[in-house]
């Protein structure tokens, strides 16, 4: 039993000024974290806590699933980030220091390369394989923008697991195993997480899940059908493409003057046309070179879909000088009498009577037929899903909704296996690659997760399986030896059960007591006091009930048990 008058904890009635969601505000009132600098939190006693719960969570499940946990270094040599290609890939995000020979090191954002050159090393047979190892540990990214706590810091702590298989086949299990273990992790932290589809990003490879919070503070899109439970991230969504009504030609292309006008609303606005018939022209570059992109003039372009079309090749939007270049005065530009390769989004297959920019300021053509008028490489899924498009699974409208991803599970194939040479002798000796998978657990960000998920106006309400003490008993008369005697009591039976206390014993009011205890959230406040043992015994409240049971003090630890078993 912890006792407050010994405890490092202080409570505050304000939250700092940079705590903008709540729970950060939370964490840093309820007295489990402190700010070291930005995006620097130190874990105070009680957050400590949580933590180890959590923590033991994750552990139990990846042992469950078959993984074996390992330590690696947080600090590694430039030397094998080189061999991936990440060392220059990575960007600013990656910390690099330097020893005192010049020799120059990373402080590992992720493991890929770390995990790979130790199977490459250690596994020499298919009979060693399925090999899953992780690793629970500080992560360091110099983020463009640390904020909310432990949602995104500079440094924080990852679960990183990596699979090892000899097929695609085995791999697919492996990746079960492991998305399975997110399922149960989550669910018993307490934590309602849903798997989304998600694009594979920096890490590459060809698949991948997000386990995804819904918060308004979220930083991600995710459309989600409640219809069938497709859900995935807006980067990656998919939807089912409606056709443009405009698949009759109407006569030859014609000049319109259009002066003044060149974004898509203005245009359409000015020729009374809908917006959809005007088709919005892009010049973007892949790898550096001009490529044309076509979707209807109310509908973005998904650069992410686009890089996934082009094979990973990197996106950027033309500058001025190249667009003109290759097509027109920027805002005029349409894809008539062009020889750079072009692509459409699919909803423009058939389009037949069309507005395009001419290439010359000022005008636009009108009644274009994409098929006649054009030469359209390929017609893709290129746009950027929205609020109520169809669920490419059901047809169904999809809804759009924040959220914060906690974990992603990634199948790798051979990307990382390839560029290392880590391979395995089959079972006629013959030297494979490896197949990979990879899975990360934001262990940090998950513990504030609970909080941005389970509170109240008064703070935070712990789920039982990862509070930092699951009993919160409020010593309202610590100068009364009786109340003292069946407190102490009722926390040495309760300790014998396994159940942890955190005793206020503090020369503070009644009130105050309470008022901490449910911004601190302990899911079961047991108070006791002289007034309630007159009424028969310790008084028993959940943190999310109004009012307490008066149980006598023989049956207090039963009622508790109870109470935490639901
Ligand atoms: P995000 O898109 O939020 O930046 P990510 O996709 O870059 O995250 P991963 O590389 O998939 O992150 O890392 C695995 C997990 O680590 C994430 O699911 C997330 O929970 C956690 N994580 C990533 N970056 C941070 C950070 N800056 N602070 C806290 N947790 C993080
Ligand atoms: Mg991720």
């Amino acid at each position: 039993m912890m006792r407050w008058s010994k405890a490092l904890l202080n409570t505050l009635r304000e939250a700092p000024q940079d705590a903008e969601i709540i729970s950060h505000q939370l964490m840093i009132r309820a007295g489990l974290l402190r700010k070291l600098g930005g995006g620097l939190y130190t874990y105070m006693p009680l957050g400590m806590r949580a933590l180890h719960k959590l923590e033991a969570i994750v552990r139990e499940e990846m042992e469950r699933a078959g993984a074996q946990e390992t330590l690696f270094p947080i600090l590694q040599p430039a030397e094998l980030w080189k061999q991936t290609g990440r060392w220059e890939t990575m960007g600013p995000g990656m910390f690099r220091v330097k020893d005192r020979k010049d020799a120059w090191y990373v402080l590992a954002p992720t493991a890929e390369e770390a995990f790979t050159a130790l199977a490459k090393s250690e596994i020499a047979s298919y009979r060693q394989l399925p090999c899953i190892i992780y690793q629970m540990q500080d992560k360091f990214r110099d983020e463009i923008r640390p904020r909310f706590g432990l949602i995104r810091g500079k440094e924080f702590i990852m679960k990183d697991a990596y699979s090892f298989d000899k097929s695609e086949e085995a791999a697919d299990a492996s990746y079960k195993a492991m998305y399975d273990a997110y399922v149960r992790i989550f669910k018993r932290a307490g934590l309602n997480a849903k798997p989304v589809e998600a694009d594979t990003g920096d890490i590459g490879g060809n698949f991948s899940h997000e386990f995804m919070v819904f918060a308004a503070s979220g930083e991600d899109g995710i459309l989600d059908c409640e219809a069938c439970g497709y859900a995935a991230n807006q980067e990656r969504a998919e939807r089912q493409t409606v056709l443009l009504p405009y698949t009759t030609e109407a006569g030859a292309a014609t000049e319109v003057a259009t002066p003044n006008q060149h974004a898509c609303e203005d245009v359409a606005a000015y020729l009374k046309a809908p917006v959809d018939r005007v088709v919005k022209s892009m010049v973007m570059l892949a790898n550096g070179e001009p490529v044309m992109v076509l979707v209807p003039g109310n509908r973005e372009l998904n650069e992410i879909k686009l890089r996934r079309f082009l094979n990973g090749a990197k996106i950027e939007v033309a500058d001025d000088a190249t667009v003109e270049k290759v097509a027109g005065p920027v805002g005029s530009i349409g894809p008539v009498g062009l020889s750079l390769p072009i692509y459409a989004d699919k909803s423009l297959e058939g389009a037949a009577d069309v507005i395009v920019g001419a290439n010359k300021e000022g005008f636009h053509l009108d009644h274009v037929s994409l098929a006649r008028d054009a030469k359209i490489l390929a017609y893709e899924d290129l746009t950027l899903v929205t609020e109520g498009d169809l669920c490419p699974k059901c047809g169904k409208p999809l809804a759009i909704r924040r959220g914060t991803e906690v974990g992603q599970c990634f199948k790798l194939g051979t990307k990382y296996s390839k560029a290392m040479g880590a391979t395995y002798l089959d079972e006629n000796g013959v030297a494979q690659v490896l197949t990979m998978g990879c899975y990360g657990i934001g262990v940090s960000r998950t513990l504030q997760a609970i909080v941005e998920q389970s509170n109240d106006a008064n703070g935070i309400i712990w789920p039982a399986a990862v509070a930092p003490y699951q009993v919160g008993l409020l010593l309202l008369d610590p100068d009364n030896p009786e109340v003292v005697a069946k407190a102490k009591a009722l926390a040495a039976e309760l300790e014998a059960r396994g159940i942890d206390v955190f005793m206020d014993d503090r020369a503070e009011r009644p009130g105050v007591k309470f008022k901490d205890a449910d911004l601190i959230g302990f899911p079961i406040r047991v108070v006791a006091g002289t007034k309630g043992f007159e009424k028969g015994g310790f008084e028993i409240r959940r943190r999310t009930e109004k009012d307490s049971d008066i149980i006598a003090p023989e049956a207090a630890a039963d009622a508790i048990v109870a109470r935490l078993a639901e």
